[in-house]
């Protein structure tokens, strides 16, 4: 049976629209204080938006020090800011590589360090990674973006050897094709084509990504770490 779970302090990056927003959203609906990052809009109700760039060192430092300030220390922190520049290898530019790299990889990297801070203090802390079936499984046209997204493993298992014994768990939800605005920016015909090769026969739906999500960070999760969960429908079976 699950057990109802700690209220936290949760941090959001990215949490202004799609799966961020969704997770955002589920924190709230389970009695979290959250807050979200957002360069634009804002999160759910009920959270508290931060201005920041997971670019910016300075301007992430200066977004948890908001939110320390208003909720409290982050206790989970779910690094899902992310982009695409997809093109085929060899039109694709060093800046198309090195900028999605920089933001998905470099990015959780700023996120993580600042949160591990407060987390190391206190003992205790919740880190999930938003990967990607693609990381592990590829797909032409985007090899910046899967190279970002694989890396992420072994980034979330060397900080689970690194920081396991101080309770802290770092985890991956690697979502499938799920209906936002990055996957709508897809030629329908490529779309129609993806759908084919999904097992379950459908997109899934951000709010779906944030069960994961949610429960990695839950008191029944203590002992899952370095884990990768699939939230796929089946795609990426075997990876
Ligand atoms: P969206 O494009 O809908 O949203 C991306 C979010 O990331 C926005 O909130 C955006 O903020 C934020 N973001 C992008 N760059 C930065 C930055 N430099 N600093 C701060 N925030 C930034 O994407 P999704 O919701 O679909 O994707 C969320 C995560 O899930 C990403 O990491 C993505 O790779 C991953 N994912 C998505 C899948 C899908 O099918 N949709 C599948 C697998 C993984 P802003 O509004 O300011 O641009």
């Amino acid at each position: 049976m699950t057990t109802p779970t700690t209220p936290r302090t949760v941090l959001v990056t990215g949490g202004n629209r799609g799966i961020g927003y969704a997770i955002a959203a589920e924190f709230v609906a389970q009695g979290h204080r959250v807050a979200v990052t957002a360069r634009s809009g804002k999160g759910p109700e009920g959270t508290l938006t931060v201005i920041a760039d997971v670019t910016d060192s300075a301007s992430i430092d200066a977004a948890f020090s908001e939110v320390e300030n208003e909720l409290g220390p982050v206790e989970v922190v779910v690094a899902n800011a992310g982009i695409t520049k997809d093109t085929l290898l060899l039109r694709m530019s060093e800046d198309d590589f090195t900028s999605v790299v920089d933001t998905n990889l470099t990015g959780s990297f700023r996120v993580v360090k600042r949160a591990s801070k407060g987390m190391l203090k206190a003992r205790f802390g919740r880190i999930v990674l938003i990967s990607s079936v693609v990381g592990l499984y590829g797909s032409p046209g985007q090899v910046n973006y899967s190279a970002s997204k694989s890396a992420l493993v072994g980034f979330a298992r060397s900080i689970t050897r690194e920081l396991g014994a101080r309770g802290i768990t770092a985890n991956i939800v690697a979502p499938g094709f799920i209906e936002t605005d990055m996957t709508a920016e897809l030629p329908e015909e490529q779309q129609a084509e993806y759908k084919k090769s999904i097992p379950a026969g459908r997109y899934g739906s951000a709010a779906e990504v944030a069960k994961a999500v949610a429960w990695l960070a839950s008191d029944d999760a203590a002992y899952i770490s370095g884990a990768v969960i699939p939230v796929d429908g089946g795609l990426g079976m075997g990876h």
